[in-house]
């Protein structure tokens, strides 16, 4: 706190015995001097304020860092010619600072997809080479030779950072490119002076060093060793833990064993805003759905995270009971035609990668109007759910049973070794009802009829296998029910008159 203090009071009065030893020159390269320096201690002051509040936004940690980056410019471009106008120099710092401080923005609040920071960092190092060029004029080749230089190789340091899921640092290349360059400019500049030049550009490259550095040596922390530091009553109570046994705990211990390496990625940065679904683990090993927000803080001097947890636990149960709802018939709890039509996409595309022939079935339970007829239509419908189940135990997990019409079922199966694989399924399926169902104490007795198409030996596309397997039905109806009818067994001339009809 002390040092705080002493920093606090030390950068102003520093500041105010250089600006008033240039009080009086006129030139502008003192002016703009002078606006760096109170911009870096504007960036000064919102860091010492942070320390000592313990009070740190993404927002706060945005301007604190735009600050900097509007010093560096702003000695970058003292360097430049004289003759400028306001105006230039005005439209040079912007295209310096805007798509630097974006994108800085952007990471910082979490916001930033890699196509945009891809754009800003080749955008802004285009803009930022052409407006030192014009500012500088072209007085010397070796100048504008060290600037290109730099933005090539600082460019290609950033899109990798993007690459390799770094952004986060992307802030201490730009800082570190600014003072560069600052420190190259002015040991360049045409003056007479050459060792003062030398001892202060070497300040201006141990400055632009410290970024990177800072950075390398201690923000960075190793997720693994991330503990918790607080944590409410609500926090103990729903994850089960005693007070002294969570502080303390390590940040993947709330989370089941195969995500925490997925989280890992998230929590290794504590300078982001952050919102995500998740799986969270309690004490006992149960996990439960939780929204958790995480806000970059400070807490006792350290930076640190506060992870706000959410149960989302019967708003997620709610959501999947929708869509289970949305895909799936509630009579039988079959796929409706709805998942089935996702699942036959699905179906051929295995197909054509496999290489092996794949069955489209449709089946169809007979005379079924008349069990409605004679028993009632709550009795037909328990005839529905009974013969579902019984199909839906004969079948495959991979494959698909779907109720696609009232009494009308569609099957799709992959990875048949031949029509044979085929015909014996179909036939077992016939067999499931050589026994009568038993319903509130009757006696049943139904039977089915099967329509198959092949792939690819029928047909390659869905929609004519799909049209072939119900004309396979109506033929196997016609030919006197409870049989199999493939859809390539058809007489000629039924599947000619059956396309006519
Ligand atoms: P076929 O052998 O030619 O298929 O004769 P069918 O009587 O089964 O044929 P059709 O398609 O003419 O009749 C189907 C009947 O299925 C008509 C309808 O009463 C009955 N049905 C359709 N959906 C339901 C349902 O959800 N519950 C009940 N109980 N009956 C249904
Ligand atoms: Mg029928
Ligand atoms: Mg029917």
């Amino acid at each position: 706190m002390r040092q705080e203090l002493f920093d606090l009071i030390m950068v102003p009065l520093m500041t105010f015995f250089f600006a008033a030893l240039q009080k009086g020159r006129p030139q502008r390269r003192y002016r703009l001097w002078l606006a760096g320096w109170l911009l870096e201690l504007t960036s000064m002051a919102i860091w010492e304020w942070e320390q000592i509040s313990h009070i740190s936004t993404p927002v706060i940690e945005t301007v604190r860092i735009w600050a900097i980056v509007f010093a560096g410019i702003a000695f970058l471009l003292s360097f430049g010619q004289k003759d400028l106008t306001f105006r230039q120099l005005c439209s040079f710092g912007l295209a310096l600072s805007v798509p630097a401080c974006l994108g800085i923005l952007l990471i910082n609040n979490g916001t930033a997809r890699k196509w945009m920071i891809v754009v800003l960092i080749v955008g802004g190092e285009v803009l930022a080479d052409w407006s030192l060029r014009r500012s500088y004029g072209l007085q010397s080749k070796v100048r504008l030779l060290v600037l290109d230089i730099l933005a090539v190789v600082s460019g290609a340091v950033m899109l990798r950072l993007v690459a390799t899921n770094q952004m986060e640092v992307i802030y201490a290349v730009i800082l570190a490119e600014i003072f560069t360059a600052c420190g190259l400019m002015f040991l360049t500049l045409p003056s007479r002076n050459l060792a003062g030049q030398w001892i202060a550009s070497q300040g201006f490259f141990f400055w632009a060093l410290q970024y990177p550095l800072y950075w390398w040596m201690g923000d960075r922390p190793g997720w693994e060793s991330s503990f918790i530091l607080s944590a409410n009553e609500a926090a103990l109570r729903v994850y089960g833990y005693g007070m002294e046994e969570f502080l303390g705990l390590s940040v993947p211990e709330i989370f089941p064993p195969e995500d925490a390496a997925a989280r890992a990625e998230m929590l290794r940065y504590e300078r982001r805003f952050e919102r995500y679904q998740t799986l969270t683990r309690r004490k006992d090993g149960s996990s439960f759905h939780a929204e958790m927000t995480m806000y970059p803080v400070t807490f006792q001097g350290q930076w640190a995270r506060f992870l706000l947890v959410v149960d989302t636990t019967e708003h997620v149960e709610l959501n999947r009971e929708l869509v289970r709802q949305a895909q799936h018939d509630h009579l039988t709890g079959l796929p409706n035609r709805t998942l089935l039509e996702d699942r036959m996409s699905q179906w051929l595309a295995i197909a054509q990668r496999s290489d092996k022939p794949a069955a489209l079935m449709t089946l169809d339970l007979d005379r079924f109007k008349h069990i409605n007829d004679t028993y009632g239509h709550l009795v037909g419908d328990e005839c529905l759910k009974q013969a579902a189940a019984r199909m839906q135990s004969r079948i495959r997990q991979s494959d698909t049973l779907a109720r696609t019409g009232g009494e009308e079922f569609t099957l799709i199966v992959n990875h048949i070794s031949s029509e044979d694989g085929a015909r014996s399924l179909a036939e077992s399926l016939l067999r499931l009802f050589d026994r009568p169902l038993h319903i509130n104490g009757l006696i049943i007795p139904i039977t089915i009829s099967i329509g198959v198409a092949i792939y690819p030996a029928d047909a390659h596309d869905l929609d004519t296998l799909r049209q072939l397997s119900d004309d396979a039905l109506y033929q196997a109806k016609r030919t006197g029910r409870n049989r199999v009818v493939f859809a390539g067994h058809m007489p000629a001339t039924d599947v000619r008159q059956l396309t006519s009809d």
